[in-house]
């Protein structure tokens, strides 16, 4: 499996993460997301892995335009 890098810092030190509780177990599974974990900055994000990279992509941008909302 293609890991990702970290939507937030762009590290390539990501792993699987675990899913947390059963609402989080079932919302993933549902949507198809999987948890990573980034060994840089700590911070937990979700990625489309099964359907490909560029919805997973797409899910970055949005993710992280909340947080960085100086873009357009
Ligand atoms: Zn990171």
């Amino acid at each position: 499996m293609e890991m990702p890098c970290c939507p937030h810092c762009q590290s390539e030190l990501v792993r699987r993460s675990k899913r947390r509780g059963f609402v989080e177990r079932v919302c993933l599974t549902l949507l198809f997301l999987k948890p990573f974990h980034c060994g840089d900055c700590k911070r937990r994000f979700f990625l489309w892995l099964r359907v490909g990279a560029r919805l997973g992509a797409i899910y970055t941008r949005l993710f992280t335009s909340a947080e960085s909302s100086s873009q357009n």
